[in-house]
């Protein structure tokens, strides 16, 4: 790994907080809205080994969608291709919760990174298993891929999001209508906002996130033709109606979240986790999504 890592990322530190346009947080998670959007945490996990940060890399932040990405890969683990009966593998273009698409689609969302995507993989993740047993599967997925025991969910923000989930609730009731709904829309859904309230800090995001790399330097927990495949989707449809937008600046797989998180991938040599609450207009980090940009030209790091 370059030797100047640590001087770009305390560099982009001092120019993200340089700058006071901060984007605005996700305030339809009442438990979410009181954070202020004037954070910013950088970390980068690397194939070699090595662990660099700064800013705020320390401080817990609710993953919301970047859980996408790991309950998808234990869907997968599981269920195999099964799920793809049950779900697309296309770009959305739309927002993020978006329920106009799922009726004129008949039931079948877009991919499994929108809202009605992640819902159906939660209930397929829930056949012959409790809400809790789940979870625990989830939890311990996330854990063993940072190394790190240490990473729970908040309750709180879990029934913060339960209670004001309108939008959820439409999309869970409109699946339910149409048959891609095994479980009961609280049953589903209640899990799926619970796993959305795992909290890590970017440190924890950006080890978690090394099962994506694909490095033999590293301990695998899935094939290399899925850890390929997740990266495609996160490619093509990890920002929502902003994934366009993000391979054109930043040229790297990528989940985020409107927690502020988003997970980056540079095949074959790193996972970088970036934090910062205030949202730009597709629900993406306004400044993390900045950051990605500068550290993937200066790092010259990009998959084209
Ligand atoms: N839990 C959030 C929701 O369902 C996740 C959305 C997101 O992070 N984009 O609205």
């Amino acid at each position: 790994m370059p030797s100047h890592l640590p001087e770009i990322l305390s560099q982009l530190n001092a120019d993200m907080r340089s700058d006071s346009d901060w984007g605005e947080v996700a305030a339809y998670i009442p438990e979410l809205a009181g954070i202020a959007p004037d954070q910013f945490g950088i970390a980068v996990a690397t194939a070699d080994g090595q662990l660099y940060s700064a800013g705020d890399a320390e401080t817990p932040f609710s993953v919301q969608s970047v859980t996408k990405v790991f309950t998808l890969a234990v869907a997968l683990g599981r269920s195999g291709d099964q799920l793809w009966k049950r779900v697309g593998r296309e770009p959305s273009g739309r927002a993020f919760n978006s329920i106009v698409q799922l009726e004129a689609e008949e039931g079948r969302p877009r991919n499994p990174f929108i809202n009605a995507g992640a819902i159906v993989v939660t209930d397929e993740l829930l056949a012959g298993r409790a809400p809790r047993e789940t979870l625990g599967e989830i939890v311990q997925f996330v854990r063993t891929a940072a190394e790190d025991e240490d990473i729970h969910i908040n309750q709180r923000v879990a029934e913060s999001e339960n209670a004001h989930g309108h939008r959820n609730y439409a999309l869970a009731h409109f699946l339910a209508s149409t048959g891609n709904l095994k479980n009961a829309p609280e049953k589903t859904l209640g899990t799926y906002f619970h796993h959305c309230a795992i909290e890590m800090t970017a440190r924890q995001l950006a080890m978690a996130g090394r099962f994506l790399i694909d490095s033999p330097q590293l301990p695998r927990m899935i094939m290399p033709p899925r850890i390929r495949r997740l990266n495609a989707l996160m490619l093509t449809c990890g920002h929502y109606d902003g994934s366009g937008d993000f391979a054109y600046r930043v040229g790297l797989p990528a989940k985020s979240g409107v927690g502020g998180g988003i997970l980056a991938i540079v095949p074959g040599v790193a996972s970088v986790a970036v934090w910062s609450p205030g949202l730009n207009r597709y629900g993406n980090s306004l400044k993390g999504t900045e950051a990605m940009a500068l550290l993937a030209r200066q790092m010259g790091w990009s998959i084209f």
